[in-house]
Parts: C-alpha cells; sequence; structure tokens
C-alpha cells in the first residue's frame, strides 16, 4: 500500500515564501537525552517547546524538515472543535470529561495565538472569527443548535443571515452562517517554523533528514535508531500522525491516512480583494467534503477542494473548486489556479483523536481528523505533562490502549466507497440549495 512519506512535494511554496527562516537544526551525534521527540510537526514541536521550556534536555528528530508534514500542508483554519459535535463527546467520553473536552477544545485557539504572540511568530494570525455557512435546510438547524449551545457559555458565537451575511462574505450565495470569534487562521507552516524557532530558543535540538526506523528498549533506556546516527532518550514521544510508519505494534494500524488537497490563485486585483471576505475569515459550509475558501493577506484565494484520497501525489483538475468559486463570488470570473499541493489527514474509525502510554516512558498523540492545529499544539502540550509525570486528569484527552482500526484491510476501499457517497450527497444538496436559492432571489 502506498505510504504517505514517500511522497515527494514540499509544502506549498505560498506558505514557505511567508513564514520564518528555517530553525536552526543540528547534524544527529549519539548521545543521551531525557526526551526525544519524532516528529517535526505541531504535535512533536508543541511538545519540544514545552519541554524544553520545563528545562528538559529534548530532541526532535523529524525524517524530512520541520514543518514538512500535514503541519505544513495544512488549510489554516484554527478551530475550537472537533470533528464530532459536542452530544457526540458527551456520549464518547461521559458527562464530566466530555464537558472537560469540550471546554479545553473550545479554548484551544487562545493556546495557539498566544503561543504566536508570545514567541513573535510571523505566520500571518488573523483572529476575525470563523464563518460556517448553511448549505441546506438540515445545515442550518446544526449550526443554530452548535450557535445556541455556545453562547448558554458565553462564547462569541452568532448566527448572521441576510444583508448582514453578504456583507461578511462578499457573496450572497448563503441564506445563514454562523460565526465563531474564537477561532481564526494563519499559515500553517509558517506556524509550525514558528513553534521550532521557539522551541529552539528554550534549548530544544531539532535534526531534520533524520527518520527513525525503530526504537526499542536496552539498559534501561530507550534507544531510539536512526541508522549509524542514534540517541538514546529516558522518554520518547511519537508525533507522526498520519505519516506514521511501523514504529510500534499496531500504530500505523490505528488510523487511515486520506488525502487533503488545497489550491492557490494568482493574486486578486484591489477592488475583489476589498469586497471578498473583507475581514479575511475562512470560510466553510456545512457539506460533508472539502470546502474551505479563505482570501490569504497576500491576496490570493486558498480553497481546499476534492481530489484522490488515496495512492500517489497526482495533478488535480480545479474545475470543481473554479465552479463552486464563481457560483459563491461570480464576479471572479475565470480565476487561475497557480498552485495545488496535498497531504494526509490521520482519520480515526470514530473521529476521536487518541493519546496513548505505549509503553512505561513511551507515548503518542494522534488522529485529529482534518482538525489538528490548535488539538496537535494541546496534544503536544499533554505529552509534555505525561513525560514530567503528570496524570491525564490533567490532559484534554484520556490515556487510552492502542487499538488498530476495526476493518482495516478493507478500510480503505471502505473510505472510498463513503467519499463518493459524500460527493454525490453533496453535489444533490448543492443543486437543491442552489434551485432554493434562485427561485427567492426571484420572488
Ligand atoms: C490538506 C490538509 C488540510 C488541513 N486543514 C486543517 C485546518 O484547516 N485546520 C486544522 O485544525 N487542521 C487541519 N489539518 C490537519 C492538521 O494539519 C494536522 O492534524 C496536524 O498538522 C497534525 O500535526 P502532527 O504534528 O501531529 O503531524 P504532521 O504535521 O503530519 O507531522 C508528522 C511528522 O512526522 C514525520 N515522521 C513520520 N515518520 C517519521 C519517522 N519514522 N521518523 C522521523 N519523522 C517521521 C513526518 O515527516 C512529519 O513531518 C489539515 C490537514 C491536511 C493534510
Amino acid at each position: 500500500m502506498y505510504h504517505p512519506l514517500s511522497d515527494i512535494g514540499a509544502p506549498p511554496a505560498v506558505y514557505r515564501r511567508n513564514a520564518p527562516p528555517p530553525p536552526r537544526t543540528e547534524p544527529l551525534t549519539r548521545r543521551h537525552v531525557d526526551v526525544a521527540v519524532i516528529g517535526g510537526g505541531f504535535t512533536g514541536l508543541s511538545a519540544a517547546l514545552h519541554l524544553a521550556e520545563s528545562g528538559s534536555r529534548v530532541a526532535v528528530l523529524e525524517a524530512k524538515h520541520i514543518g514538512w508534514g500535514a503541519s505544513g500542508r495544512a488549510f489554516g483554519q484554527v478551530v475550537p472543535y472537533l470533528k464530532p459535535g459536542q452530544a457526540e463527546i458527551l456520549r464518547h467520553y461521559g458527562p464530566e470529561r466530555g464537558e472537560h473536552v469540550i471546554d479545553a477544545i473550545g479554548r484551544g485557539p487562545d493556546l495557539v495565538f498566544d503561543l504566536i504572540e508570545r514567541h513573535n511568530m510571523a505566520c500571518w494570525p488573523v483572529r476575525t472569527g470563523l464563518i460556517f455557512a448553511a448549505h441546506s435546510p438540515s445545515g442550518e438547524r446544526g449550526l443554530e443548535e452548535r450557535t445556541r449551545f455556545w453562547r448558554a457559555r458565553g462564547a462569541d458565537v452568532d448566527m448572521v443571515e441576510g444583508r448582514a451575511l453578504a456583507d461578511l462574505l462578499g457573496s450572497s450565495l448563503y441564506a445563514a452562517a454562523s460565526i465563531d470569534r474564537r477561532g481564526g487562521n494563519l499559515n500553517p507552516f509558517g506556524y509550525a517554523r514558528g513553534l521550532a524557532h521557539a522551541a529552539v530558543a528554550a534549548g530544544a535540538e531539532l535534526h531534520e533528514s533524520a527518520p527513525v526506523r525503530g526504537i526499542r528498549r536496552e539498559n534501561g533506556r530507550w534507544l531510539v535508531d536512526v541508522g549509524n546516527d542514534g540517541l538514546t532518550a529516558d522518554a520518547v514521544i511519537i508525533a507522526t500522525n498520519a505519516y506514521s510508519t511501523q514504529l510500534w505494534p499496531g500504530l500505523s494500524e490505528s488510523i487511515l491516512p486520506l488525502r487533503g488537497h488545497g489550491f492557490i490563485s494568482e493574486p486578486l486585483s484591489d477592488n475583489l480583494r476589498r469586497a471578498i471576505l473583507p475581514e479575511r475569515q475562512s470560510l466553510t459550509d456545512t457539506r460533508q467534503l472539502f470546502s474551505g475558501v479563505r482570501v490569504l493577506p497576500d491576496g490570493r484565494i486558498h480553497a481546499s477542494g476534492y481530489g484522490p484520497i488515496l495512492g500517489p501525489e497526482s495533478i488535480v483538475n480545479p474545475a470543481a473548486v473554479s465552479e463552486r468559486l464563481r457560483a459563491l463570488f461570480p464576479a471572479l470570473g475565470d480565476l487561475r489556479w497557480t498552485e495545488s499541493w496535498s497531504g494526509w489527514v490521520a482519520m480515526t474509525a470514530d473521529h476521536f483523536p487518541r493519546m496513548h502510554e505505549l509503553a512505561p516512558g513511551l507515548f503518542a498523540g494522534l488522529g485529529y481528523n482534518g482538525r489538528g492545529i490548535a488539538a496537535a499544539t494541546l496534544m503536544g502540550r499533554d505529552l509534555a505533562l505525561l513525560v514530567g509525570g503528570a496524570t491525564d486528569t490533567r490532559t484534554v484527552f484520556p490515556l487510552t490502549p492502542l487499538q488498530p482500526l476495526p476493518w482495516r484491510r478493507a478500510a480503505p476501499a471502505l473510505a472510498r466507497a463513503l467519499v463518493e457517497v459524500y460527493r454525490v450527497r453533496d453535489a444533490i444538496d448543492e443543486l437543491r440549495f442552489r434551485r432554493a436559492r434562485n427561485s427567492s432571489h426571484a420572488r
């Protein structure tokens, strides 16, 4: 089966051009550290930063480059949510832990934007909120329910309709949306590099082109095998998410990696920049598959779109993204796309992330289901707490035993079939939605 680490494409050039310079890295030499962190994305870098700040000697081992994985390729929305809604969270974790998870995830963007401010990270942080538009009556009901839920907790979340919504979007396509002002968006590659700089400043060491081949216990220490050069460590954190290899039995079988795609346009004219999403919120709607749109600070449109979810990298036809953008912002006309890329999202069967203690002193956090900017930053902080001896009563997620995904062998085929069902359902919803909007505009 194709493995995510076989990808050769780099994170998008638009992110790389507008990110801090590469952080200081060191050649790997054999030595002993307190903690070895495997993977240089948000999870690993947040863990390294928090560990280094608490005085640990920590080394990050990254197979490719800092931010090379999903962290450097994400759409960039910093969300105060998991994929499952509040009711599912309460059912899954029970009332007490569930409340704790909802509350902690709701404050996830605070951690991200505080770190950005504290460490002065040049990563295009925009905190004017997130817009979720209703693409169907049931989508609207869901948004109303979520908005009521958060408003009752004092969160800055509102429903917006009619003229006010059209002004916020620069589009009259949608009739209703929810705006959540706790969230925002950023350049995720810039944020990964910002975390890396902060970790180095706090004393962490970063090693790139250091693919870990195995981990084993030897003489009371963990031996982290990187070929000729390796490390020994008192504790190890595996932070490889969708790009996980066979580092520990069952870890890569506990998630299903699926490919997500991004597209960048040529820069817009000044008039269009002023008209479209003028407050620079990111916009998604209630359809099942990717629907993200935002205007980057350099005036380009960034859209997420549908493409192959499995297998090697390929060039994706942007026709469907163009059509959606034309419906949303007719003044755009024929938009020219200048860049596209993809990255891997780690899905779990129930859409909840996982935190594991795989053996004494060996931890892992993964499975963000495409909601990892805030959740992985929280996870990294929490993994650092566990290494320091805290119990999981202080962490967002509880420690759970490692479980292989049910139907692992059939999972890729099932996922492909499910995505096709979602694609058809979204297309039907969209057609109905446009008809209903056209007839209400005509009246
Ligand atoms: C297209 C796309 C859009 C997304 N959009 C959003 C969004 O808008 N909002 C949001 O919240 N989330 C989003 N996500 C999800 C988010 O990007 C991820 O959840 C998050 O980046 C996970 O961070 P991580 O550090 O756990 O993993 P990654 O950033 O994937 O890092 C894992 C690293 O481990 C390294 N590695 C793997 N194996 C080894 C090894 N054996 N030795 C050494 N290193 C190894 C890899 O090279 C990789 O760099 C998106 C993801 C994708 C792909």
